[in-house]
């Protein structure tokens, strides 16, 4: 297979970067819930920064196999503060739905491009989004059930339910 096209490279070397920017992102966050004492989503946000480094490294290691010069970009600082969880998880609603745009515009690209290689690999990313979102939109929804409920049970349950995430070591097999 011919080595991958420079345009493709430059793309997937930048979608890299964010990888690691949204596992920078959720670190932060997995910070902050613990700041304010809620272990199962401290625990929750670690596994997807867990989770987001391997989507890094997935894309990483299909650069090199195409024979394609990795050049690792800066990453921003993530945020620091948030006023409530709610806040966090519907950061992560719209941040997951941003990447989400991206890996539609590289699955474009790769199409322009009539990399098919590159579109095989994409493939598993487009179905991972749907997973991400779904996760994320899931969770804003009980937690607009605790902000509805007024009290702190609700939020007790679902900061236990989160503990309960295995962490993936693996993505593929
Ligand atoms: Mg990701």
């Amino acid at each position: 297979m011919a080595a991958i096209g420079d345009k493709m490279r430059k793309a997937l070397n930048e979608q890299v970067k964010w990888e690691l920017y949204s596992s920078y992102l959720y670190l932060s966050m997995s910070a902050y819930f613990s700041s304010i004492n809620l272990p199962g989503f401290t625990h929750w946000m670690k596994v997807q920064a867990q989770e987001e480094l391997l989507h890094a490294m997935m894309i990483y290691d299909y650069i090199v196999e195409r024979e394609g010069r990795i050049e690792l970009l800066g990453i921003e600082k993530p945020p620091f503060e948030w006023d409530s969880p709610l806040q966090v998880a519907e950061e992560v609603y719209a941040h997951e739905q941003k990447v989400t745009g991206m890996i539609n515009n590289l699955v474009d690209l790769a199409y322009l491009e009539k990399d098919h290689a590159s579109l095989s690999m994409l493939q598993w990313f487009i179905e991972e989004q749907v997973e991400e979102e779904s996760n994320a939109k899931g969770i804003v929804e009980k937690l607009k059930m605790v902000s509805d409920d007024g009290g702190m049970g609700v939020l007790y349950m679902l900061d236990r339910d989160l503990e309960l995430r295995p962490p993936k070591l693996q993505e593929t097999s």
